[in-house]
């Protein structure tokens, strides 16, 4: 690798929020970035634009994660487009409706828990399979997000999508010990409030000045912490997650 470059990142997720934040910064620290997105290629175009005037290379993807055979396709391209894949950001995710568990149905399960859990569970495998030294690979990092609702419950908001993401945090400690001694960290972020457009309209407002630092985070903020883990600097951390969430 030359130029600073550190190899080729995916984040999954990418178009928009904290994964946006996450690819530019990435890019900024010298990784070419495959942008991974479900919907908005207007929005993933502009954060490969901005990857580009970071000087790397940069590719969008259209993928849905919760579908085995789109994962694929989206590893095997960015493969293809930048190289061998070295740091995966395993980012995609949704909130569920404010609701209490009482008022749950299995259909609102099933969806948060797919998106959240299950397609964490496969983008972390299809990681593991190009990165692993076991599998051929040449070792790499992934960086699970996670939240702070994972150790907060979330009550009387969405308990479902709180223990979605305990289920990313138990997948960040158990693959890093799987792993360990092949090349691959894992590693967590449990983000706080952050304004990006997750929340449902009126939520920051209503709960923004709650956390002991007294306003919300920037994706920037999530987007940094992210870059550092996947990063050499990082490099005795694996299997444990950070919060970044103003002390809340
Ligand atoms: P966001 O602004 O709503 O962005 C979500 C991103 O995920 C979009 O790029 C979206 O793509 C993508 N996405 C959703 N479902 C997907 C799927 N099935 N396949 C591929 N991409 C998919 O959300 P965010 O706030 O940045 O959240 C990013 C991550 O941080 C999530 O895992 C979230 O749970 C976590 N988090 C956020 C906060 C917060 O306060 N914001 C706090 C804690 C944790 P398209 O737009 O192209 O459809």
């Amino acid at each position: 690798m030359t130029d600073g470059q550190r190899g080729v990142v995916l984040v999954t997720g990418g178009s928009r929020g904290i994964g946006a934040a996450a690819s530019i910064a990435l890019a900024a620290d010298g990784w070419d970035v495959g942008v991974n997105y479900r919907t908005q290629a207007d929005e993933a175009a502009r954060v490969v634009k901005a990857c580009a005037e970071q000087g790397r290379r940069t590719v969008a993807v259209q993928a849905d994660v919760t579908q085995a055979d789109q994962l694929e396709r989206l590893f095997d391209t960015v493969t293809a487009e930048l190289g061998p894949i070295g740091a995966v950001i395993n980012n995609a995710g949704v909130v569920s409706p404010a609701g209490r568990v009482a008022e749950y149905d299995a259909e609102r399960l099933e969806r948060v828990f797919r998106i959240n859990a299950v397609s964490a569970f496969l983008v972390a495998g299809a990681a593991v399979r190009r990165m692993s030294t076991a599998y051929g690979g040449n070792g790499g990092v992934l960086v699970n997000i996670s939240s702070r609702a994972a150790v907060l419950g979330s009550a009387g908001e969405y308990v479902d999508y709180a223990a979605s993401k305990a289920a990313v945090d138990a997948l960040t400690v158990g693959l890093a010990n799987e792993v360990a001694t092949e090349g691959v960290r894992v590693v967590g972020v449990r983000p706080g409030l952050i304004e990006t457009d997750i929340h449902a309209p009126g939520r920051l407002d209503r709960l923004g000045t709650t956390p002991p630092l007294g306003r919300p985070g920037t994706a920037q903020e999530v987007a940094e912490v992210i870059a550092f883990l996947a990063s050499d600097r990082a490099s005795y951390m694996t299997g444990t997650s950070v919060d970044v969430s103003g002390g809340r």
